[in-house]
């Protein structure tokens, strides 16, 4: 297929480069220079404009880092959408807000153009290995017909319904992860602060309804390792959660514990932790307020 892709960066590089490895042709644009000359690297044929990149495709992805940059380059002056021939796709995989995505995809139907609205969720890691998890909402030939990109870059595909419904379902499942992660470093901190051994607050966690993928999985992977490198960036997570909070006040849904979570990654980046792993930095947030240390866990005891 010939592909155009626009933001290449942290995970749509390694994206773009899934396609050239699966055959597509990929025509790809960063405002970067630097992310233009990786791609050139990778085989991918650099455009200099995201408008160029659409020429001749049948098929745009777009990974960009918020609700105004995705409107801009879609729908702004010298547009994506503008210069997209009838009949192709836009496939928006940026995490949005979910009146983003159907605001343009409005705006995309107006020129014979089908949105659809495809976060994804996991990390750089799966990017680079092409075992994404994609959340797809929109027209569901369409969603079919960009089944050779979504195998390309994932290894999942949700079906969630209509244009709008994979960005919430993005929101949602973000929006607890955070505050999973948030409950759990909270009450590990507080148990050492307590004298309480890392072995015995695992050992008793797992036998009750407080353990979780934070505990088995997710933590002992970085944060408690002390590798706070990203990962997902705590302030993607940080714009990620006041994205959920907007949305649940839009539908009228409760959203204490994304607040919560929230607080915790704005205390992160006011501490200068912005650009660390988002759980880590959590982690050291608390722990400074706390006065106290994790001690390193190599692996997780038990
Ligand atoms: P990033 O900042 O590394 O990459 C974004 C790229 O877009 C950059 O290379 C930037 O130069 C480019 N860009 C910015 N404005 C542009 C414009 N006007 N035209 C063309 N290019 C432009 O961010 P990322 O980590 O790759 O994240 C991209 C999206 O994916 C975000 O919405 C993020 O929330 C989401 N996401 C990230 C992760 C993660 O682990 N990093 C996981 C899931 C989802």
């Amino acid at each position: 297929m010939q592909i155009g892709f626009v933001g290449l960066g942290t995970m749509g590089l390694p994206m773009a480069r899934n396609l050239l490895r699966a055959g597509h042709a990929v025509r790809g644009f960063d405002t970067n220079p630097a992310a233009r000359a990786a791609f050139a690297e990778a085989g991918g044929a650099p455009a200099e404009s995201a408008a160029a990149s659409a020429r001749g495709a049948e098929a745009v992805v777009t990974m960009l880092p918020d609700d105004a940059i995705v409107r801009g380059v879609l729908a702004g002056e010298g547009g994506l959408l503008a210069a997209m021939a009838p009949g192709s796709v836009l496939v928006e995989m940026s995490t949005t807000g979910p009146a983003t995505k159907q605001a343009m995809a409005q705006a995309a139907a107006a020129g014979g153009i089908t949105l659809l609205d495809c976060p994804v969720g996991r990390t750089v890691d799966h990017a680079v290995a092409g075992t994404l998890a994609i959340m797809a909402a929109g027209d569901t030939a369409a969603i079919e017909r960009m089944r050779p990109l979504f195998d390309a870059m994932g290894e999942h595909v949700f079906v969630c319904g209509p244009v709008g419904a994979a960005s919430a379902m993005k929101l949602i499942n973000n929006a607890l992860a955070a505050a999973v992660n948030a409950a759990t470093i909270e009450a590990l901190v507080a148990g050492n602060k307590a004298g309480l051994s890392l072995e015995t607050m695992f050992a008793v966690f797992r036998t009750t309804a407080a353990w979780s993928n934070a505990l088995a999985a997710n933590l002992p992977k970085k944060a408690l390792k002390r590798d706070f490198k990203p990962g997902f960036m705590a302030r993607l997570a940080h714009k990620d959660l006041g994205l959920a909070i907007g949305f649940a006040e839009e539908v009228g849904a409760e959203a204490r514990f994304a607040r919560a979570a929230h607080a915790v990654l704005a205390e992160a980046l006011q501490d200068g932790y912005g650009a660390e792993d988002s759980a880590g930095s959590m982690l050291r947030a608390v722990e400074r307020r706390s006065g106290v240390e994790l001690p390193l866990m190599e692996k997780p005891p038990g």
